[in-house]
């Protein structure tokens, strides 16, 4: 099975794509993971990356359209996968289809995760992750049970991202309702579109999730 999550930043797509991952089997592919990695490691394309993520933006269609391109050749995507930040801009949408159509691959659900704006900066700018294992956490919802320590591998490397603070996500909001947005019309007319309540639990999020899933 191959699906979309599609919502805006803090919305939890990369959070259900983790939950799911184990259950169907279908791997999580996230631009955002992709591009910060290219940023880390220095590379050409994550020199060209940086500013426009810092400032929230949306960096270019064709730079994300390779990289997403070059990801689902990989053995990996053959049972399945799960598109986390990816497409954000309809004409990502219509090269998306031509390649997998080329590909051999078709889409079998657009996942809507719908939640309000005003939770969202809350959640964004108070989240934080174990830099050893990934575990996610949270300033108000989910505190790690000893101060400093991750309650899952036991490291005390926490992270933040660099455009989790106010300003940036308040633009990345704007960018989400300009530029995607649209895609939902887009796969709206193949049929494609679930919408699920994000602003939910993360739990009663998943259960939705499954009933579409099946
Ligand atoms: P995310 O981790 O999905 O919130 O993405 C972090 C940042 O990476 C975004 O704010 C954009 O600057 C950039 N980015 C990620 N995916 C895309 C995409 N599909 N198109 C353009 N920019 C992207």
């Amino acid at each position: 099975m191959n699906i979309i999550f599609l919502g805006p930043p803090g919305a939890g797509k990369g959070t259900q794509a983790k939950i799911l991952e184990d259950t169907y089997g279908m791997v999580q592919l996230s631009t955002g993971d992709m591009l910060r990695a290219e940023v880390a490691a220095g590379s050409d394309l994550g020199r060209k990356a940086k500013a426009v993520m810092e400032a929230g933006g949306l960096v270019s269609d064709d730079m994300v359209i390779g990289i997403i391109s070059g990801r689902i050749d990989q053995d990996d995507c053959k049972d399945g996968f799960m598109l986390d930040g990816f497409p954000r801009t309809v004409p990502q949408a219509e090269a998306l289809d031509e390649m997998l159509d080329k590909k051999g691959f078709r889409l079998d659900h657009v996942v809507e995760l719908r939640v309000d704006d005003e939770p969202l900066v809350r959640r964004i700018t108070g989240r934080f992750t174990c830099g050893d294992c990934g575990e996610g956490y949270h300033d108000e919802f989910k505190k790690p049970a000893k101060d400093g320590v991750c309650d899952r591998c036991g490291g005390g490397n926490f992270k933040r991202r660099a455009d989790d603070n106010e300003e940036t996500v308040r633009s990345r909001l704007a960018a989400y309702h300009a530029q995607t947005a649209p895609i939902v019309g887009h796969y709206g007319k193949q049929d494609l579109v679930r919408v699920v309540d994000g602003n939910l639990p993360i739990d009663r999020v998943t259960t939705q999730l499954k009933e579409i899933l099946g």
